[in-house]
């Protein structure tokens, strides 16, 4: 194998490893894209059909934003359209972490709203996380269908399936998805105290969203903090 992507492809196999160590993905399911740095127009990806015990960096393939396999001797995941048409018509996002988690397949299957419940989860997701319409896999409505409620966040459930999370590089990608599945578990514990789910107050949730924001290259500086005040209605 060539070493020029070894760097890259090095990434994605750590990063593939820490999701299977996290639960966020079991068995063959779930996926990695990574865009090559230097070559925004190449895209490291997962392979399809592959256990990720035994996944290694010969394993991952370079391919182009059509899809087109440029390096690699494995076929890439069967879900790459999804990630090449949101690499294509978003060019601030670095890399795109597919999971699925126990908590975000619940939440998916529902077709519930997460909402901002968590200042980390605001900071990671930038606010609320909406379900995506049922898309049917393997074709480019995965990236149709998600593209409305990733306008100005950090990640979607699709509906009957896991969970999508994006990011300026793969850290900010990783860490989203990793938030909103441990996000998920509390709501969903929430739900089943019978309680009413608090969330935070809308000035809080639009200066820490600024922060989400920020990763991407080119975007405006976070906001400046709110005066720090009580929230009475928030007290029990
Ligand atoms: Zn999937």
């Amino acid at each position: 194998m060539s070493t020029k992507w070894l760097d890259t492809r090095q990434k994605v196999v750590a990063y593939a490893r820490k999701l299977q160590a996290e639960r966020l993905v079991y068995s063959t399911a779930g996926n990695i894209s990574l865009r090559v740095p230097g070559e925004p127009g190449l895209l490291a990806v997962t392979p399809t059909s592959t256990q990720y015990d035994f996944l290694e960096p010969e394993d991952i393939a370079i391919i182009d934003l059509d899809g087109n396999v440029v390096d690699g001797r494995r076929a890439p995941t069967s879900e790459t359209p999804m990630h090449t048409l949101i690499c294509k018509r978003r060019p601030e996002v670095g890399a795109i972490v597919h999971t699925h988690g126990k908590a975000v397949m619940t939440m998916a299957n529902l077709g519930w709203t997460l909402p901002p419940i968590l200042t980390g989860l605001v900071e990671a997701t930038g606010g609320p996380v909406y379900t995506s319409p049922y898309s049917q896999p393997e074709t480019d409505q995965m990236a149709d269908f998600t593209a409305e409620a990733l306008e100005d966040r950090g990640a979607t459930f699709m509906r009957f399936h896991g969970l999508i999370a994006i990011g300026a590089d793969l850290e900010h990608a990783f860490h989203t998805a990793s938030v909103v599945e441990g996000a998920c578990e509390v709501f969903l514990t929430i739900k089943q105290l019978g309680v009413d789910v608090e969330e935070l107050p809308q000035e809080q949730v639009d200066w820490i969203a600024s922060y989400w924001r920020a990763q991407f290259p080119g975007a405006p500086e976070p906001l400046p903090a709110p005066e720090p005040k009580p929230y009475p209605g928030l007290v029990r």
